[in-house]
């Protein structure tokens, strides 16, 4: 059941990770783009170093003049409106196909979103909160791929939902240079109950899509398949649909296993359902069930681990294996010596 995963190809702020190219010369710290440098294949851009601002460098703001957004640098006056957009106009134009992109939050150039507005150069209170100058572009061209930024992708579900998105649609752009329908038909069936989860109307036109694919051209099968299985990963699963996946999941089981493994899988999903567990445990106990019976229709299913478990984040208890918790706590013979003294 070991998977071959795929390589997303994904654009990625400069200064997260990869170079000191903030204002201040300063890099930004992310545990989840340093583990995904190893299983990525990273585009790190900085549009303000390449429009030439330099490192270190005057901060730059948005600022609205009459109903217009501008790109400026107060302590120079600078207006580089222009060079952002024509160098964000020039990069997205020459980039290969992509399958998502990690941008700085909060930064006027490249935050996807919470970016202040001002009305003035001047020192001035914020009037809205929108998009960066080169993000802006990134949301306008690439509207069905996961755009995140590095400190939302802190939140594990937040992460799981992008990680799950950007090795899914990297597995789709490999078969999409080969226009093969058949391939597609594998495609679907291993991310079945993936998209079930995340949507279940989608999954099946996906599937019925599938299923007629000898009446549609190999180029507009894959445009219509790509378009649902976008709008399909952008859903975030309702915990309610992966109980159903679940369900149906262990369905294929019932005369495999035991009565006491049925009720302590149940207990589980029930503990998912409370939120007094994770989605892992129930999981991770059917896929034991699939190696165990070596159920063919379940093997390659991507629903049990859709990217490298190496990206998944460490529980407490794991990180601080190793170390001893207690050493120095004095033991119950301490304690009553120093109460005797
Ligand atoms: S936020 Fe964007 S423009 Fe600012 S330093 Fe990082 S990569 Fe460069």
């Amino acid at each position: 059941m070991a998977r071959d995963y795929p390589r997303p190809r994904i654009v990625i702020s400069r200064c997260i990770e990869f170079d000191p190219c903030r204002y201040d010369g300063s890099k930004i710290p992310s545990p989840t783009v340093a583990r995904l440098k190893s299983y990525a294949d990273c585009i790190p851009v900085c549009p303000e170093v390449e429009i030439g601002l330099g490192i270190p460098r005057a901060t730059v703001r948005i600022v609205r003049m009459d109903g217009v957004d501008h790109l400026i640098q107060p302590a120079t006056g600078r207006d580089v409106t222009g060079e952002m957009t024509g160098f964000a106009t020039r990069f997205l134009d020459e980039l290969p196909p992509v399958d998502g992109f990690i941008l700085k939050g909060g930064s006027p150039t490249s935050g996807a979103s919470g970016v202040r507005v001002y009305p003035s150069a001047e020192k001035s209170q914020a009037i809205e909160r929108t998009a960066g100058f080169f993000a802006r572009e990134v949301l306008k061209r690439f509207p069905g791929l996961p755009i995140e930024d590095e400190l939302r992708l802190n939140n594990a579900r937040i992460r799981d939902h992008f990680l799950t998105g950007i090795f899914t649609l990297a597995g789709y752009r490999a078969i999409e240079n080969l226009q093969d329908r058949e391939a597609l038909v594998q495609f679907h069936a291993a991310n079945k109950f993936l998209l079930m989860a995340c949507h279940q109307q989608l999954m099946r036109e996906m599937g019925r899509l599938v299923a007629s694919r000898a009446k549609t051209g190999p180029e507009e099968l894959y445009i219509q398949y790509r378009r649902m299985l976008c709008a399909a990963l952008e859903q975030v699963p309702r915990y309610t649909n992966n109980i159903n996946v679940l369900q149906h999941i262990m369905g294929y089981f019932a005369n495999l296993v035991s009565g006491e493994e049925k009720t302590y899988c149940l207990r589980l999903i029930d503990r998912y359902k409370a939120g007094h567990a994770t989605l892992a445990e129930p999981r991770d106990l059917l896929r034991s069930w699939v190696i165990r019976f070596q159920e063919p229709s379940l093997l390659n299913q991507t629903f049990f681990a859709p990217y490298p478990v190496e990206l998944t984040e460490m529980p407490e208890e794991a990180m601080d294996r190793g170390r001893d918790m207690w050493k120095g706590r004095k033991g119950p013979a301490d304690q009553q010596e120093t109460r005797q003294k």
